[in-house]
């Protein structure tokens, strides 16, 4: 057996060299040849190898989770909700350590990392009311006149093995978004992390097992698309809830239609952000620029396009540059930093060639975060400092999600030029406005067609107890993985029933 990580998951380390999967409760090695990199971005080094997996590794770890169900599923609720509970404890006792790991592997900063943890534990707060909510959807109904004798019960059932496929800028957070609903409803599931960065959760699901779960519940898989589309075709898998691109999303909600398989997928965004002359300017400023550049841009979430609407333009634009300048960009577990590094180099490549492509297409650039120089003794990084850019409305970095540290601005004449330059975007996940006037924060909301709106807030977030709603190409689906859980992840069945 290969030199691997199944005892080093207890601490950093520089490098954690061929990771495992996790199936049955037990790490194990990858039936595979191929591996690929996974990187420190904010010292450009690679800190493991991450296994393609092999059929083999998709067949064991499906016949695993369909042999834990029988028993899992049979469980009552309360029971289930047990390991939750004790889960929940494990994740707070050990958050800074995944904090840590989390910034090392994603090059998010200590600060952003902490905030995932957050919110990860605030995931299984919302599924410990599971069993309130499965309660509440049983009912009786006798058809009294007809056929006095005959009652009718719905109830709800789990359905077998629960595929999760996440991307690379979340990697503990959007597993968990699913996993606490999927098993205490009683399935089992089989997540595929990002092939860029799956340290974190491969460290994280070993707590699983300490919470009491029994083998084969939660089996965690590693490899790439190849390894994501294996899983999704077999046929015991039943269904999907997949975070990633747009152009993944797209194909996954097909193969799992074409497949009679449940599906859900959240995908890419272009998220606008309307700025009223009247906007309160301080808070303002730092919330839309917090936005634009926390987590180098990488969130589906973040700002995409700044709509200066009138004067707004005149009146905050060089403040907006001015407070841009003072972001302090480093390696990313360093306390003093405000951004980190990009995931990879190809990331940094794809963004930079974004920005060429917008100033020779006619944009203006007032920051350019191609200049940037990499911090000291970090040169080998995937670091690119934080660029503004003046664009047209129609221009292709005014449309296309960027993913990374740069700031598109674009003018508007009014109120309802915003609003159609917001709702001309393909994508559909939020839109934000700063103003200090009901009128046009109401009408706003009421007009923009998109899942989340925020209102004088840096992100439109949902929290966990709130659905996490997508429109055009951002959401593939109809029911939610955490408000709508109960409907995705079991199904109806009606017994009709009369005894003489
Ligand atoms: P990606 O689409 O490249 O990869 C996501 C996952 O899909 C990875 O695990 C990858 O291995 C897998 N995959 C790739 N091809 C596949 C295939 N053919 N079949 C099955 N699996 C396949 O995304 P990424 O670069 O890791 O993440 C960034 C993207 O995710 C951005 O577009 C961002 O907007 C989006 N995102 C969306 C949300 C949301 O809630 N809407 C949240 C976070 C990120």
């Amino acid at each position: 057996m290969r030199e691997n990580l199944f005892d080093k998951l207890n601490e950093m380390r520089d490098y954690y060299s061929y990771l495992p999967n996790f199936i049955g409760n037990r790490y194990v090695e990858a039936e595979t040849d191929r591996y690929l990199d996974s990187y420190d971005p904010g010292r450009g080094e690679v800190i493991a190898k991450v296994p393609v997996s092999s059929s083999k590794d998709v067949e064991e770890a499906v016949s695993q989770a369909v042999s834990a169900f029988e028993k899992w599923s049979r469980l009552p609720i309360y029971d289930r909700l047990q390991h939750l509970i004790r889960l929940k404890v494990l994740v707070e006792e050990r958050r800074d350590f995944f904090a840590r790991l989390l910034s090392q592997s994603v090059g998010k900063t200590l600060r952003e990392a902490r905030g995932e943890i957050f919110r990860a534990i605030q995931a299984i707060d919302s599924a410990l009311g599971s069993p309130h909510l499965f309660a509440m959807t049983r009912k009786i109904m006798n058809i009294a006149r007809t056929e006095p004798e005959i009652d009718m019960e719905v109830v709800r059932e789990p359905l077998g093995v629960f595929l999760i496929i996440s991307p690379f800028n979340f990697p503990i957070m959007i597993p968990m978004w699913f996993i606490p609903w999927a098993v205490t409803l009683g399935n089992t599931v089989i997540v595929k992390p990002s092939e860029q960065d799956p340290t974190p959760l491969i460290a994280f699901v070993r707590m699983f097992r300490e919470a009491g779960y029994p083998e084969g519940v939660v089996n965690l898989v590693n490899g790439d698309g190849s390894t994501g589309r294996m899983l999704l075709t077999h046929k015991d898998v039943v269904g999907v809830a997949f975070v990633g691109s747009t152009a993944v999303g797209e194909k996954i909600y097909a193969e799992a239609a074409a497949h009679g398989k449940r599906a859900l997928a959240q995908t890419s965004a272009k998220n606008p952000v309307v700025m009223m002359p009247d906007a309160s300017s301080e808070q303002s400023i730092e919330n839309i620029v917090g936005g634009f550049f926390d987590m180098a841009g990488q969130r589906c979430l973040a700002p995409g396009l700044l709509i200066l609407v009138g004067e707004a333009y005149e009146k905050f634009l060089n403040r907006i540059i001015d407070k841009v300048k003072k972001i302090r960009v480093g390696y990313q577990l360093s306390e003093e930093v405000d951004m980190g590094p990009l995931i990879s180099e190809t990331a940094r490549k794809r963004i930079i060639s974004m920005i060429n492509e917008a100033l020779e297409s006619g944009s203006k650039v007032y920051l350019d975060g191609r200049e940037h120089a990499p911090p000291k003794g970090f040169e080998k990084g995937f670091y690119l400092g934080p660029t503004i850019i003046e664009t047209s409305p129609d221009s292709k970095i005014a449309h296309e999600e960027i993913f990374g540290p740069v700031m598109p601005i674009v003018k508007a004449k009014d109120f309802e030029e915003a609003v159609q330059i917001a709702n001309t975007r393909k994508y559909g996940n939020t839109a934000v406005i700063f103003t200090s006037s009901g009128k046009y924060a109401r009408e706003f909301a009421r007009r923009v067609n998109v899942g989340n709106v925020g209102i004088n807030v840096a992100v439109a977030q949902p929290d966990q107890f709130f659905p996490f709603p997508g429109r055009k190409k951002s959401f593939f689906g109809v029911l939610h993985g955490q408000v709508d859980a109960i409907d995705f992840f079991t199904d109806r069945k009606v017994i009709i029933q009369r005894w003489w």
